[in-house]
């Protein structure tokens, strides 16, 4: 192909992109390829395979498995660009073994999943959808009435301030701890990472894992599915969390072992949990569903028609600069860039 000639330049989108992502794509007068059902519906793995092979880019959706069988079956892409922050979905180490750059949609999407992993503290704590349920049920006021007790995110009647444990204190961490402070919390927070920052942070304290785990009455997450995180909160750091404390979770679902949640549920070794992400996303452990102290939502953090359009806006931007052999604003390996394989593709952009 020749320098410059775009016009038969592929991007492929195998899930139904909002039409503002769309529309930024057009831009680049690249063929737009979608491959997904009427309603939506995902691609198999094998069609996805096939259609990555006439592709110059891919635009995966957030939770969309891309494996090394799908990056091998196109060793020429010119990237990946993820629609999401979290890109555990990906292969990166794949990708930038074959000189593939990858990029995810950072920033756009805090202050919506901060606000999201709010109300599921919020929801869990007052047992809000359990309430609305019964009321709905025209069961209030009935017979053997039943009322709510919840417990209190702010000081409540005897005036002691909760502790709010975070766990991950990057972006959506720092936006739910602003959001806490309206409720008087004292905030504690780890991240390995991030220990400086959060020490730096007017009104944190920084606190191992283990002592955090103790102490806190409320614990969010809100750190990346990595080898290290998965299955971070297990067994043994249920049992050290106090037996009111309430768990919530719009990280990642392979973050918490979700065996381990259930039989602390159960055992009342922990009092509730918020979870908006799955270890085996869409399935959820049949344990979870028939507890009466947990809250649960179909993986929405991001979920809001300005935030997710934001999403596709930066998912296409960062598309259209690989497809351009130019570095992408959000690139997660930049070692790519160093790479023999990426640097002999340059020749030929
Ligand atoms: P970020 O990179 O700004 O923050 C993540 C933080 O986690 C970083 O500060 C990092 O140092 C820390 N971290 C890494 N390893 C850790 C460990 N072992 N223990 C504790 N902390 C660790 O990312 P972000 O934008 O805040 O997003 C965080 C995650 O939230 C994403 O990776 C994604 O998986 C998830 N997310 C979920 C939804 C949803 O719909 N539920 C929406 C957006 C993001």
């Amino acid at each position: 192909m020749k320098k410059g000639a775009v016009m038969s330049q592929r991007i492929l989108i195998p899930w139904a992109m909002l039409e503002i992502g769309k529309e930024t794509l057009k831009k680049s007068k690249a063929e737009l390829v979608f491959l997904h059902g009427p309603r939506g519906e995902l691609p198999t793995l094998k069609e996805l395979i096939e259609g990555v092979r006439n592709a110059d880019v891919l635009i995966p959706r957030g939770t969309q498995l891309v494996p090394r069988k799908v990056i091998m079956a196109n060793p020429n892409l010119r990237g990946i660009a993820n629609y999401g922050v979290g890109y555990d979905n990906i292969d990166v180490s794949s990708a930038t073994q074959l000189g593939i750059p990858v990029t995810n949609t950072p920033g756009v999407l805090t202050e919506t999943t901060a606000d999201l992993a709010w109300a599921l503290l919020m929801a869990t704590a007052r047992k809000i959808p359990q309430a609305h349920n019964y009321t709905l049920a025209g069961q209030w006021r009935g017979p053997g009435g039943k009322v709510f007790m919840g417990q209190d995110i702010g000081p409540g009647g005897s005036n002691r301030a909760k502790v709010l444990g975070i766990i991950g204190f990057g972006r959506i961490g720092q936006a739910v701890m602003r959001r806490s402070r309206g409720f008087k919390m004292k905030v504690i927070a780890y991240d390995p990472f991030m220990k400086e920052k959060i020490e730096q942070t007017k009104g944190v304290e920084y606190r191992e894992l283990d002592d955090l785990l103790k102490k806190s009455d409320f614990i969010t997450l809100h750190c990346p599915l990595t080898k290290e995180t998965n299955h971070l909160i297990g067994g043994k750091e249920l049992e050290m969390m106090k037996p009111t404390a309430i768990l919530i979770n719009s990280s990642r679902g392979p973050v918490v072992d979700e065996r381990a949640l259930v039989s602390a549920l159960k055992k009342g070794k922990i009092a509730g949990a918020g979870l908006d992400v799955y270890e085996r996303e869409p399935r959820i452990s049949p344990g979870l569903t028939i507890l009466d102290n947990v809250v649960l939502l179909p993986h929405i953090g991001s979920a809001t028609d300005d935030t997710r359009g934001q999403m596709a806006v930066v998912a296409a931007k960062n598309a259209i600069a690989m497809l351009r052999g130019k570095r992408p604003p959000n690139i997660v390996n930049p070692e790519v860039f160093e790479s023999p394989s990426y640097l002999l593709k340059l020749r030929i952009y």
